[in-house]
């Protein structure tokens, strides 16, 4: 199941896809802090569940995606198979079993499944959240991504979670005992209140329960409202508005050295212990890397399906609009349809720039000869003058790639590439 950590140098063009994201959105409850199109509450279970139907709307949009793709490239006996399939979300732990087969045998019929497809469901790790993880595996499912978060219940509890540190150990131990072959887990560091100390127990007791892949995600508290993501075909939904006073709240208590300390804390700690720091912000185990998201990095079409979605087929990349209600009636229309959503073609500069700031999140940076038009010259030269950007030699070519440091201010080389 490795996956070639290479940059992919084709120009770009209109390719079948090699990937497929399901964007699953319910969530028991809605944390504070998220940007992820989800709905919660009486919508995600219950007698008034919305769920029922947008299963239905799922596999219909993965016809209707599926067709477009054969009108485009050929029937699928002679494209590319998926190597990846994700189930994200939302929490699609929440799913039926029986659901989640269906969408894997149709997302096999319909795109093919390489044999060795890397096939993730995203999970909770509370009991009434994580699901059956047995049924699980029998219905496909390969990989695990478990949103731990914290081991500090303090923290868990401000971020808003319901599970405890209790229920990510049985999370992982239920996922190995059922014979999932790789698991993740995520963390958050720059939490309010996180301290140096409380970070190096989640990282503890997170490497106590072997997993195979760690995801260390900084808080991100943003708005998309101001930034224009909330209309009628945007892929957000609105914040509400005690999201946003607690969003208020715990920007304030946000401290970006201690951030950057948390950062430099698990890299050193993590290449201590020999895991591979493959992106910016993961870290795998031999054989262990996301292939799911590697396609994203390094620019490899994929579909998408599901509210808020986004799909890349080399050179547009487009979404769906959140809204869960209009996505379903178009879905369910007679005939269906489409759901609204948003495009736009990447190419030209445009794509020059975002194929080189996506491959520089990987340890496989960018080929030196890249580094040539501008903007990207002179922002290349101020990140190595900076000291954000290092050359190294790999197969008789040099290339450039981020510096420890480089990691920390990725954001504001990026903005230069732009
Ligand atoms: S559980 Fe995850 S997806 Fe659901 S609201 Fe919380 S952060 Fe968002």
């Amino acid at each position: 199941m490795g996956y070639p950590l290479t940059v992919d140098v084709r120009p770009p063009e209109p390719s079948p896809p090699v990937a497929l994201y399901v964007h699953v959105p319910f969530c028991v409850a809605r944390c504070p802090y998220c940007d992820f199109v989800v709905y919660a509450g009486a919508d995600a279970r219950g007698p008034r569940a919305r769920t029922s139907r947008l299963f239905d709307a799922l596999l219909v949009e993965l016809g209707l995606r599926a067709d477009a793709v054969d009108a485009a490239f050929g029937p699928v006996d002679g494209r590319p198979r998926l190597s990846s399939l994700y189930l994200g979300g939302g929490t699609p732990s929440l799913m039926p079993a029986d659901r989640v087969e269906q969408l894997v045998a149709m997302a096999a019929a319909r795109f093919g499944l390489d044999p060795d497809a890397e096939i993730t469901l995203e999970a909770n790790p509370g009991p009434d959240e994580r699901g059956d993880f047995e049924a699980f595996r029998r219905a496909g499912i390969n990989r695990v991504s478990i949103g731990a978060q914290s081991f500090v219940p303090e923290e868990l509890r401000r971020l808003g979670r319901r599970h405890s540190p209790a229920d990510i150990a049985a999370a992982v131990a239920a996922a190995r005992g059922a014979g999932i072959r790789s698991v993740n887990l995520d963390l958050l560091y720059d939490v309010p209140g996180q301290t140096e100390a409380s970070w190096r127990q989640s990282l503890a007791e997170a490497l106590a329960l072997e997993p195979d892949h760690l995801s260390l995600y900084a808080l991100t508290l943003d708005d998309p409202e101001t930034e224009g993501l909330t209309g009628e075909t945007g892929d957000h939904l609105a914040t509400t508005p005690g999201a946003r006073r607690w969003r208020e709240k715990a920007l304030a208590d946000q401290d970006e050295d201690l951030a950057a300390g948390q950062y430099e804390i698990a890299s050193e700690l993590l290449e201590t212990r020999g895991w591979h720091h493959y992106e910016i912000s993961n870290w795998a185990r031999p054989d262990h890397e996301s292939r799911h998201n590697l396609a994203y990095w390094l620019r490899r079409p994929y579909e998408a399906i599901g509210p808020g979605a986004h799909a890349f087929d080399g050179v547009i990349r487009r979404w769906n609009a959140a809204a869960m209600e209009p996505y379903v009636a178009a879905l369910s229309a007679s005939p269906p349809e489409l759901p609204a959503g948003g495009r736009e073609s990447i190419e030209g500069a445009a794509a020059l720039s975002e194929r080189a700031i996506l491959s520089l999140r990987t340890d496989d940076g960018i080929p030196i000869e890249w580094a040539d038009p501008e903007p990207l010259r002179s922002a290349i030269q101020w990140g190595r003058d900076a000291g954000l950007l290092e050359s190294f030699e790999r197969a008789g070519s040099i290339r450039l790639r981020l510096t420890v440091r480089g990691n920390l201010l990725s954001n504001e080389l990026f903005a230069r590439l732009v």
